[in-house]
């Protein structure tokens, strides 16, 4: 580990002038039995068994990833932010410090950031693109999340809208359609995004290529290590016979490319390689 101070939870020299830093933008809880989908109960307790609560929830860690290239600065995701409701911090036991302050106190300026890259639009992934006074807490950077994405977020399907927040999404819609990409797109040299589906329709994962290593983020697909089973699809996903479908396809290219993953949510061993188990996957946590 190569951390650089204690707000950092993880970095890497990916080779050619590229690093990552893994950033965690706070903690909230989940219902255990939605986030571990048509999985029954027995097959997955022990798994949790050291963190569910008594209203069995699990914690998920808000990971968020500053990409540092020659070329400037991508922020992966921005977590829940600063803006949330006393109620829904309650509701959710959110507590920690969002991505603004977290990542200024690892060293990266806001007015630094070049891009955000969204995996999707749900309430925990970009709920911190505005400070609380509603003003842009990344003031220079572009938002990349997929045109699809901004399209199901202000839709009028209550079963696809219900995890998104949308009167903030309203208020950084115009922005974000300005440089909302319509497939895979290189944000900056070496740093791409490629659409997926399956969580949300408009759902991406990120991709940072340095000269000797690749990163890959696959958002809400990859939350825990036992998502590494193409099969263990939450309860949240929209799509799910889609989501088994890609991730089988994109833990096969990380298994054999031998590509470092880092886990959306996972909050102690976020970051480990996919590897080949039988007719399916497993995830091994390691740097
Ligand atoms: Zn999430």
């Amino acid at each position: 580990m190569t951390t650089m101070n204690e707000a950092v939870h993880w970095s890497a020299d990916l080779g050619g002038g590229t690093r990552v830093a893994l950033i965690q933008a706070g903690r909230f809880r989940s219902d255990a039995g939605a986030l571990l989908g048509v999985v029954p109960r027995m097959m997955w307790n022990s798994l949790v068994v050291d963190e569910i609560d008594h209203d069995h929830r699990i914690l998920q860690a808000l990971n968020c990833l500053l990409v540092e290239t020659p070329a400037g600065r991508v922020l992966v995701e921005t977590g829940i932010g600063d803006r949330i409701t006393e109620k829904g911090r309650a509701m959710r036991q959110y507590e920690g410090t969002w991505i603004l302050p977290a990542l200024e106190a690892a060293g990266f300026a806001a007015d630094t950031v070049d891009a955000i890259a969204l995996s999707h639009l749900h309430y925990d992934h970009a709920g911190g693109i505005l400070k609380s006074d509603g003003s842009l807490a990344f003031p220079r950077a572009r938002l990349v999340a997929q045109r699809a994405e901004w399209e199901v977020a202000h839709g009028s399907n209550a079963r696809l809208v219900a995890s998104y927040d949308q009167p903030e999404l309203a208020l950084v819609r115009d922005l974000g359609l300005q440089s909302a990409p319509e497939g895979e797109t290189e944000i900056l040299p070496g740093v791409s995004v490629f659409p997926t589906g399956g969580h949300s329709a408009g759902h991406q994962g990120v991709l940072v290529r340095g000269a000797d290593r690749t990163v890959a983020f696959f958002g809400d697909l990859a939350m825990r290590p036992w998502n590494a089973n193409p099969k263990w699809v939450t309860a949240f996903d929209d799509f799910p016979l889609h989501s088994v479908a890609v991730k089988t396809e994109l833990f096969a290219r990380a298994a054999a490319d031998g590509w470092t993953v880092v886990l959306s949510h996972e909050p102690v061993h976020p970051v480990g390689r996919i590897t080949r188990d039988r007719d399916r996957f497993a995830f091994e946590a390691g740097e």
